[in-house]
């Protein structure tokens, strides 16, 4: 079974700062990790690799210091990794990234299953999973909590939902995201650590893709970010007491008062 594991490195804190001028991420001076998400996503791939054979791919799109995040999948259990990575990417949006990372894949040695996390810890809009899927033509399940049984040609999974779960059964391949109720990812081993220094990671350029370059980077993202800044924090609420009938009395007062 090909397995591919997509993951994202991202600055490894909730205070993320944004640059008013360039509306861009403050990246300089932030410790960057794998997104947590894509940590389980890693586990399950590996743990798939276990149940049924095959081989796990870690793919990540991201500037040069993302080998980092290659050679920590590859301690953790990926047997290789893939970083594309070139300045014709930069300002990609979601959709231009999940094109870039489907052209990535349509390169590699085929697929059955794509992983990836439910969502990025800085981006945070869940898209690029469902995106990969969209650009290869393949189904996707997204928040899945347990892949329950898989074989060269389906899988049955339960994806998370707000209600329980739903129980879905897929042709492969498919693309699954997944949530962190899923596993418990491992800590590398020794000999991952030992394979993870000398390994070597396959490096693809906008050239090595068969991808229209209008489609790539800031061309090729349809989406701009107009503004982005940090949302001024709450002031302190106001405490009503009395009995159920005056608070409610009151605060329908100050919501009148609020909306006229
Ligand atoms: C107009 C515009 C311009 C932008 N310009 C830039 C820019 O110049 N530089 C910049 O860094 N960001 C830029 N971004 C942000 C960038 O588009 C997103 O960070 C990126 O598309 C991923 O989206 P996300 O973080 O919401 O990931 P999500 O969709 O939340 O991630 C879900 C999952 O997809 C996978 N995934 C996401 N991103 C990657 C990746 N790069 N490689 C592999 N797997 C991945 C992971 O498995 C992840 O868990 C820009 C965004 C917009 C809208």
């Amino acid at each position: 079974m090909n397995i591919i594991v997509c993951i994202k490195q991202v600055p490894n804190t909730t205070d993320v700062r944004i640059d008013p001028a360039t509306n861009t991420l403050i990246r300089d001076g932030v410790e960057s990790v794998i997104n947590p998400f894509d940590a389980y996503a890693i586990e399950e791939a590996v743990r798939i690799k276990e149940r049924c054979g095959g081989k796990v791919t870690a793919l990540t799109m991201g500037p040069l210091q993302a080998e980092t995040a290659l050679k920590e999948a590859i301690s953790l259990g990926c047997d290789d990794a893939v970083l594309v990575s070139d300045r014709r990417f930069a300002g990609s949006d979601t959709w231009a990234t999940s094109y870039t990372l489907a052209a990535a894949i349509r390169k590699l040695e085929g697929f059955d299953v794509i992983l990836c996390g439910k969502q990025a810890s800085d981006g945070d809009t869940a898209q690029v999973g469902p995106g990969i899927s969209a650009h290869l033509d393949i189904p996707q399940v997204t928040y899945v909590k347990k892949i329950s049984e898989i074989n060269e040609k389906t899988a049955k999974v339960e994806r998370m939902t707000e209600e329980g779960y739903d129980v879905v059964e897929t042709p492969l391949p498919c693309l699954f995201t997944v949530v962190k109720e899923i596993n418990t990812p491992r800590m590398p081993s020794m000999k991952g650590l030992m394979r993870a220094k000398a390994a070597k990671i396959t490096k693809l350029t906008a050239a090595d893709l068969d991808a229209d370059p209008a489609a790539l980077g800031l061309d090729g993202s349809p989406t701009r970010v107009v503004k982005i800044f940090t949302p001024e924090p709450r002031k302190g609420g106001e405490m009503i007491s009395g009995s159920a009938s005056d608070v409610a009395k009151e605060l329908a007062e100050l919501l009148k008062a609020e909306v006229i």
